[in-house]
């Protein structure tokens, strides 16, 4: 067990900046918050640091790290080679939840990249993130900061109540703006691909880079013996205790279908609360917001944990926007269970 130093900052000039910067430095964890989601970090430059990243989420080996930068000029350390479509992304989307990956240099520690030749780079749009890591003086490696397998986390409660004995410092700030997790572009194909998706759409990257693909693992599992484009999806994710089950209906059969049976719970929309008793039912956002959906998804997945939920139906939301990330983590969450009525 460590002994977690908890501080905060909702002002890139608090104190609580120099703490978790200052313990990055002497190659500890700090968890620090993001636009996305909180994150686990470390300098990104020393392995021996970003194995105690793994260590403390119980992440696999083999599921590589995003590299965070404060300035754009850092890019260049960090990878190898920087295509035109790179810096034509990085000037319309950094700072910002958008992740880049490209070819690797020879800087970044082999177990950053999982071994990969390629390297995962984002600008975070949060002022405290990049002055943590200018504070640091190093890129740093922060993947979600909740135990592997776990919803993410996108308020500072929640980092102590899962990450307090792990890290040495997590630093409380605000609620996650976003509430998942960023963009992922690969730029190494190819074809520009999504790999997953996050607060930057479809439609805004093609307006950038013409046309673009998108992973057929993003909506679906993998099938067996395929090679996973992006090691992370082929692990279980955002699980909470309960067992979660979409369902493709009318709000109508939504709600007959929960009330026909006390052992069901609602992941809904606010506006099916009314109609479902108090208790069984936990909202993610207003039907037509999916940034509010985005929001609360990972805070309702908890909540409905503490709730001793044992079976909930989700409402399906819709796939626009950012309501395409929302659904690709519903659909991790649920490990692909969807119905129709
Ligand atoms: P997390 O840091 O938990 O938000 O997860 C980072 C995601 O980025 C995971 O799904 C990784 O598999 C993916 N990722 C990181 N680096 C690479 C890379 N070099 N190639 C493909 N996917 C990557
Ligand atoms: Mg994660």
């Amino acid at each position: 067990m460590l002994n977690t130093v908890i501080v905060s900052a909702f002002s890139p000039t608090d104190d609580g900046v120099r703490v978790a910067a200052d313990a990055i430095k002497r190659g500890e964890l700090a968890v620090i918050p993001t636009e996305t989601v909180y994150g686990l970090a470390a300098n990104a430059l020393d392995s021996s640091a970003v194995d105690k990243i793994f260590v403390a989420k119980g992440r696999p080996q083999d599921n590589p790290l995003i590299v965070h930068i404060a300035d754009r000029d850092d890019l260049c350390n960090i990878a190898r080679e920087i295509p035109p479509v790179a810096t034509a992304l990085a000037d319309r989307f950094w700072p910002g939840p958008l992740t880049i990956i490209l070819k690797k240099s020879s800087v970044v520690p082999q177990n950053v990249t999982a071994g990969l030749d390629t390297v995962a780079v984002r600008m975070p749009e949060n002022e405290i993130a990049r002055a943590v890591i200018r504070a640091a003086g190093c890129p740093v490696a922060a993947p979600s900061a909740n135990v592997s397998g776990r919803p993410s986390i996108t308020c500072a409660k929640h980092c102590k109540e899962e990450l307090g004995g792990r890290v040495n410092v997590i630093l409380e700030s605000f609620d996650c703006k976003f509430g998942v997790e960023s963009t992922v572009i690969s730029l190494v194909g190819p074809r520009p691909c999504i790999l997953r998706p996050g607060a930057v759409s479809p439609a805004e990257l093609e307006a950038i880079l013409g046309s673009v693909d998108i992973s057929p693992a993003v909506l679906r599992s993998l099938e067996k013996n395929e090679v996973a484009a992006s090691p992370g999806m082929k692990y279980k994710h955002y699980s909470p205790n309960a067992e979660i089950t979409i369902v493709d209906a009318s709000r109508e059969n939504f709600i007959s279908f929960i009330n026909a049976d006390p052992n069901r719970f609602a992941l809904c929309f606010d506006e099916d609360i009314p109609d479902i008793p108090p208790e069984k039912a936990v909202s993610f956002g207003s039907q037509n917001d999916p940034l509010s959906m985005a929001h609360n998804l990972f805070e309702a997945l908890r909540t409905l944990d503490q709730r001793g939920a044992r079976t909930v139906f989700a409402r399906k939301p819709s796939l626009d926007g950012i309501g395409l990330a929302v659904y690709n983590r519903l659909l991790r969450a649920a490990a692909f269970r969807e119905i129709s009525l």
